[in-house]
């Protein structure tokens, strides 16, 4: 019967694990989304789409973080 209620247990805690969202400034285009590129032979500031972060300017991650159990 113990072992039972250690299963129980433990699923209970598979349960607290929750996801976090976490947003990175992208540091290729500072969270901007775009990079303006200036060309030596050009005076024109060429805008480029950002290819880290689709022109998104931030990362988004999805953490799993755990409750600290604490005995
Ligand atoms: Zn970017």
């Amino acid at each position: 019967m113990k072992n039972l209620q250690e299963e129980h247990l433990k699923k209970e805690r598979k349960k607290m694990a929750k996801k976090v969202k976490r947003i990175h400034i992208c540091p290729t285009c500072k969270g901007n989304g775009y990079i303006k590129i200036q060309n030596i032979y050009d005076i024109e500031l060429q805008v480029h789409q950002c290819w880290d972060c689709d022109s998104e300017g931030e990362f988004v991650e999805y953490v799993e973080e755990e409750e600290r159990v604490l005995n």
